[in-house]
């Protein structure tokens, strides 16, 4: 059987080349072409699969099987003949954003250990988000940030990086982070003489290609914890989003950048003192309603009136004043652009069954909410034209 030759062992940046297919397989229950060499990285060791163009078709997935095969999946199914030479194109910038987000990896699980004598259990490159697992609950904020300096400081020393497959006699002298997956052909990589460790991966040559590494967040997991970091090209292009999001802020703010946490609070402050205000003239208006309806009424009273544009908190209000008169009912609509709440209550001694109302409501209207006999409110998706005729047609 056919080991596929790895090209991107040698060359990680995703360079074209050309290979014979040399079969057509499958990977799970699709159709894949096998090549004899590749510079396709296949999903495996935490790291996704390229993507790219094989043959002129789009590499939709790249998987490796135990026996080493490498295949390619294609867009087509109507592959390229066995025989046939096809020209391979990574999506080099892809591959750039794996090697600097793997890079950085390597790099800060060094750091950890180092910092704070954290382990990597696993890691895992996604396509949103780059996770480090290490044991236990012991690192805390302070020790990220020493870790995350000390990596940026191997960044800023541009220490090559090499990937390389040592003899036996070599990889045992090797001061390998941890030990390797596989037992033959231990491929190891080593960021200057800060960190080595067995890795099948594609890798910057040179730390200074990684950019920066940044901790975005630090979570429990599984009895021990979760780092997420960022790293490189993707990086760059996550932090170049927020500070125009940062900056858009503070235009709007008609601040600098470093001003709008300020200018946020002073606005939150302005917030709660506007509510607090729009509250206390609501009630007034409340009160203002209430006297009018009261003073113009009879006994036992019952009020059907519609506020468009008002929300729950006056209808409880107006709701809760008029539940005071003896023998009432109220059924209170406030139509909306959304819809309308609505709140029906009844004064002592009164028998109007307020639940009752809002349930035959609701089911005209297809509307929700209920209540006791006393008290019900709920809303309706729909503003009906009539309110008045609405309740008309349902009361009894
Ligand atoms: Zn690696």
């Amino acid at each position: 059987m056919i080991h596929t030759n790895r090209l991107y062992f040698d060359d990680p940046t995703g360079s074209p080349f050309e290979a014979v297919v040399v079969a057509h397989a499958l990977s799970g229950d699709r159709p894949s072409l096998i090549l004899d060499r590749s510079g396709f990285y296949p999903e495996s060791g935490g790291q996704m699969a390229d993507r790219g163009l094989l043959g002129g078709f789009e590499v939709v997935d790249v998987q490796v099987d135990d026996a080493g095969r490498v295949h390619h999946v294609l867009s087509v199914s109507d592959l390229p003949a066995v025989g046939a030479t096809v020209r391979g194109e990574p999506d080099r910038r892809r591959r750039r954003v794996h090697q600097a987000l793997h890079t950085g990896q390597h790099m800060l699980s060094r750091a950890l250990v180092d910092v704070a004598g954290a382990e990597t259990i696993s890691s895992r490159l996604g396509e949103t988000a780059c996770t480090i697992d290490t044991p236990g609950e012991t690192l805390r904020e302070a020790d990220l940030a020493r870790a995350e300096a000390l990596v940026n400081d191997m960044v800023d020393a541009d220490v090559p990086v090499r990937a390389f497959f040592p003899d036996a006699e070599t990889l045992a002298t090797l001061p390998l982070r941890r030990a390797p997956k596989v037992t033959d052909d231990v491929r190891v990589v080593m960021v200057g003489d800060f960190d080595c460790s067995p890795c099948g991966g594609t890798h910057c040559t040179g730390s200074a290609q990684v950019g920066f590494v940044r901790i975005t967040g630090l979570e429990r997991y599984k009895g021990g914890l979760r780092i997420t970091f960022n790293a490189g090209p993707r990086a760059r292009q996550s932090l170049f989003g927020q500070q125009d999001v940062l900056q858009a802020l503070a235009r709007g703010f008609t601040c600098g950048p470093a001003d709008v946490p300020t200018a946020v609070e002073r606005l939150r402050r302005d917030l709660t003192d506007t509510k607090a205000a729009a509250g206390r003239l609501q009630e007034r208006l409340v009160e203002q309603i209430a006297a009018r309806l009261l003073a113009g009424a009879g006994p036992a009273p019952r009020f059907v009136l519609s506020f468009p544009g008002e929300d729950a908190t006056f209808l409880r209000l107006l709701g809760r004043r008029l539940a005071e008169v003896p023998g009432t009912s109220a059924i209170l609509g406030a139509p909306g652009p959304e819809g309308t709440r609505y709140l029906v209550v009844r004064g002592p001694g009164a028998d109007f069954d307020c639940g009752a109302f809002v349930r035959r409501l609701n089911a005209q209207t297809g509307g929700r909410g209920g209540g006791r006999a006393e008290s019900a409110e709920g809303s309706m998706p729909v503003a009906p034209e009539d309110w008045a005729a609405l309740v008309d047609g349902l009361a009894p």
